[in-house]
């Protein structure tokens, strides 16, 4: 070990030490192992392969990276779970736990699970004063407690610092916090004092570089000890696609700031060019900019920049500019670029020149996606700009397509034929419909039978139009029973192709759990458009035997850890964990009644209202774009393709609203109710009495923690306290369907997935909006509630809605209840397919508890006994209970 005073210099330790000491110069954070910044990684993650996933943190060590960063913080993921799981895989592979781990997470559990697992000393990242002091204390005990250092954010309960005084305002606050009131080592703290971009062309932004080098400056000045970090990429945000441009910034950027004191920080080495190295001129202007050194600064650099990538002087010239390419170049273009104003002509000039017009085809319009395929493939283009590429694909096809007929010399030669379906009883699919498009643009011939589809209709199908592949897709989870369902009968007609299983609620572990022994042929589960088009590949050469065995091999693999796995948990009989039921004292519980009881309806609503409470983020994850709005829109590798999506999708927000394209709808209602016999919920209606059944997890807890069911949270009858219970159903789907099908008679699959991911996106907002209605006026046991979107996406108010289907309430028959109670389809017309999904699918229904207790869990396995139980309960058969409450073969592990 160096021979340093370890006192004053942060010292932090994998296998192997690391001091920061002045000499240091800089220490460089890796943060490829961060799923919101890595598509990658997050794939890895979701599907558990975690070799790979450690051969991403292997590869930063390798690459000098001196600290490695860990974050899971995505909506999909259990966080807990994943940190805890990955750590300890690090902690057994002494190449990559040489060095010291950064737990990086915005949610504190997930942190303390990291802390509890992790070897060596490490750095929490992060915490601030967003919170409020007493928070921002306690979570600064427990790191110490543990043992950490820490980053700290310059933000405060008025929000983030955005200028010197506030950078110093806050960072001076924090550390006389952590150092006299914690006493928290000083040199175990770093300051993230927030790098912002510039050249923005706002003037508030101009002074955003320089106010973080004074503001470093003068921590390392005033604040004995400290730190100072930050995340360098954000400072060039404005010019992405522009690497010249942003290379020499960053590495400007990293040299003052390192001059003043930064020392250490998050940079990708592969976007950093050698400070000396920089073109003067150009560092010149970059530095201009960095310093606000002149009022023209930023439309300098822009000038500048224009010509150090050698193209584009205006915009209207660059629009044409690619017009003067040779023909193949032009397609190519077009097809990249999804640019459709042109390709008639260009394929009008191909098809001159071509001896047949299907060789248009074959030659020009196939290399070029081709081109689109290498580039989605390796990461350099997402599905959004995909999808759009496919449109002008269309175009073109559609085109040609009478000359073809003319000619009648034959078919387009595809590279195979794909069957597509949503399963019967669901109606999803969006996931799908961009699994279609995708492969469709790799030259696969699709036949897309649409949702709902019977298992007759796909073999009958299949065995018509003689299919290399079958692709099934669900979202709800009895999907996951019917594509079982569907997998034996492909069995039994002898079908003998492969078979993809695609949606949300499915997983590998269900595929190769519930279906692969079922099927001879190969199954495979895909999650992700780039993916599948690697897999169909695969699936479809010309020696395939030895990529089929492989995957047989995976699978059965998986199914016997799976299993293994699966055992480890013990259960409780349901009579025991009945008793160890979640205690809330009702006696001193206040119980607030409606104000206004009863069923209520909401027509004609007007949906504009509904736009302030959108939870952007899913809708990007709709199109495989990663990470939280609107930070997704700065995202350094996503954050171009997920502005774009954005400006696309409020153009057609816009059109939404203007014509009214969509109608919103809803119903709820708000009952006296008490819970009875043990887990079921009784209402009060007209008089008569209804029952909800609850279901209640099983499995044997730690030392104090509850077995719950949802039934737990209203007033037991018994009590002699009259509690109450809400259900609703909204809708914004009326009209989806005939948008998207006039978008897809026109080419454009760009837009049917749109309008459908926004009629998504506003019924859950409706469902946001009218519950927050709820609280504050129908019910109003929450008066004085005042929360921003961002707190109503995080659900910080008091009261749950939870939903049939979801962890809590897997059992999707409640809805039937829900339906019975209020009405739902004769009055606002949302219907009940046959396995209970909600059709127009932009709808949401569920449950409100009012009490401030109640929260959402997972069920996890139901074992026989409460099969039986509720199958009395309900009063139908076991086996009709079983398919119920049991189909995700990931509960039960
Ligand atoms: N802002 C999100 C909201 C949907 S997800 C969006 O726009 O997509 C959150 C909803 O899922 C909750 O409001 C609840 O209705 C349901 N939910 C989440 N976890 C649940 C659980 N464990 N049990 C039952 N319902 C749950």
């Amino acid at each position: 070990m160096p021979e340093v005073d370890c006192k004053k210099y942060l010292t932090l330790s994998g296998l192997e030490p690391l001091v920061v000491t002045p000499e240091s110069n800089f220490i460089n954070v890796g943060e490829r192992t961060n799923v919101t910044g890595s598509r990658k990684f997050l794939r890895l993650i979701k599907e558990e392969k975690f070799n790979e996933a450690l051969d991403v943190a292997r590869d930063q060590v390798e690459g000098g990276a001196q600290i490695l960063d860990v974050n899971m913080d995505e909506g999909m993921l259990d966080g807990v779970e994943a940190m805890t799981t990955f750590l300890n895989l690090i902690a057994s592979e002494p190449d990559i736990a040489r060095i010291p781990i950064m737990i990086d997470s915005s949610k504190w559990e997930i942190i303390e699970a990291g802390l509890q697992v992790v070897q060596g000393k490490c750095v929490v990242n992060s915490i601030s004063l967003k919170e409020g002091e007493e928070e921002f204390k306690r979570q600064a005990k427990l790191i110490k407690r543990y043992g950490a250092a820490v980053i700290v954010m310059a933000f405060d309960e008025k929000g983030q610092a955005d200028n010197y005084e506030r950078r110093i305002e806050i960072c001076e606050r924090s550390y006389n916090i952590l150092v006299n009131e914690v006493k928290f080592a000083p040199q175990d703290i770093i300051f993230d004092p927030n790098i912002f971009p510039v050249a923005t062309g706002m003037d508030e932004h101009r002074r955003n570089a320089l106010d973080f080098f004074e503001a470093t400056k003068w921590i390392r000045e005033n604040l004995p000890y400290a730190n100072v970090s930050g995340g360098v990429s954000n400072v060039s945000f404005s010019f992405r696609g522009n690497n010249v441009v942003r290379e020499a910034m960053h590495s400007s950027f990293l040299f003052h700031a390192i001059k003043n004191g930064m020392n250490l920080g998050i940079v990708n080495p592969t976007m950093l060019e050698v400070y000396d190295e920089i073109d003067k001129e150009l560092l010149e202007h970059v530095e201009d900019v960095l310093f606000d050194r002149r009022d023209d600064a930023t439309e300098r650099l822009l000038d500048f920049a224009e010509s150090v990538k050698g193209q584009k002087k205006t915009q209207e010239t660059a629009t044409l500019e690619w017009r003067n390419q040779p023909l193949q170049d032009r397609i190519t273009h077009a097809l990249v670029k999804g640019i459709d104003a042109f390709i008639n002509e260009d394929v009008e000039e191909a098809r001159l020149q071509a001896t047949k017009p299907i060789e248009v085809i074959e030659g020009p319009l196939m290399i070029g996606m081709n081109v689109v395929g290498d580039l989605f493939g390796s990461g350099k283009m997402f599905l959004p700009q995909v999808v759009k590429s496919a449109r002008v694909m269309k175009k073109a096809v559609a085109y040609l397509q009478p000359f073809i007929e003319a000619e009648k010399d034959g078919k387009q030669a595809f590279a195979g034929k794909i069957l597509m379906a949503t399963v019967k009883g669901d109606v999803h699919d969006i996931g799908k419909n961009i699994v279609s498009v995708v492969l469709g643009c790799n030259n696969y011939e699709i036949v897309d039978l649409g949702v709902m589809v019977p298992p007759e209709k796909i073999i009958e199908t299949a065995k018509a139009e003689n299919v290399d592949i079958i692709g099934l897709s669900g979202l709800i989870t009895p999907s996951l029973d019917e594509m079982v369902y569907v997998s034996k009968a492909m069995e039994k007609e002898n079908l003998n192709i492969p078979l993809i299983i695609g949606g949300a609620t499915t997983s590998r572990a269900h595929s190769a759990v519930k279906i692969a022994p079922h099927y001879s042929n190969t199954v495979v589960h895909i999650n992700d458009a780039s993916r599948a088009v690697t897999v169909v590949g695969n699936l479809l050469q010309k020696d395939n035997q030895v990529y089929k065995d492989q995957i047989r091999d995976e699978y059965d693999q998986f199914r016997e850890q799976f299993l293994k796995r699966g055992k480890k948990k013990e259960y409780l009989p349901l009579a025991e964990a009945r008793k160890n039921k979640f205690k809330i004292d009702w006696e001193t519980t206040e119980i607030i009644a409606p104000e206004q009881l009863g069923i209520h309806v909401l027509e004609d609503f007007d949906i504009t209202k509904l736009e302030a409470y959108i939870d952007w983020s899913p809708f990007f994850r709709s199109w495989d774009l990663h990470g939280r709005y609107p930070n997704i829109l700065k995202d350094e590798i996503v954050g171009e393709q997920a502005t774009e999506l954005f400006d696309d999708a409020q153009e057609m927000l816009k059109r939404i609203f203007d014509d009214r394209l969509l109608k919103a709808k809803a119903i709820f209602g708000l009952f006296p109710a008490n819970t009875i016999d043990d887990d079921d919920i009784e209402i009060e209606l007209n008089g008569t009495t209804k029952k909800f059944l609850t279901l209640r997890q099983q499995s044997k807890k730690a030392q104090g923690k509850p077995n719950i069911a949802l039934a737990d949270f209203v007033a037991p009858k018994s009590t002699g306290k009259q509690d109450y219970l809400g259900c609703f159903c909204v809708t914004t789907g009326f009209g989806t369907q005939e948008i998207a099908a006039q978008y897809e008679k026109d080419n454009d699959d760009y837009n049917a997935i749109m309008i459908k991911a926004l009629a998504d996106r506003l019924a859950e907002a409706f469902a946001e909006y009218l519950h927050k209605e709820v609280r504050t006026n129908y019910w109003n046991y929450a008066k004085n509630e005042e929360l921003s979107n961002e707190e109503l996406i995080k659900e910080a108010y008091k009261g749950i809605r939870p939903a049939p289907g979801y962890p809590a309430c897997p059992d999707h028959l409640e809805k039937e209840t829900i339906w019975d109670v209020l009405k739902v389809e004769q009055t606002i017309g949302v219907k009940l397919t046959d396995n209970l999904a909600m059709w127009p699918s932009a709808s949401v229904s569920g449950y409100y508890f009012a009490n401030a207790e109640a929260r959402y869990f997972g069920l996890g396995k139901i074992t026989d006994d409460q099969v039986k139980d509720y199958s009395e309960r309900r009063e139908i058969t076991l086996e009709e209970a079983q398919k119920w409450l049991n189909p995700n073969i990931v509960n039960e592990a």
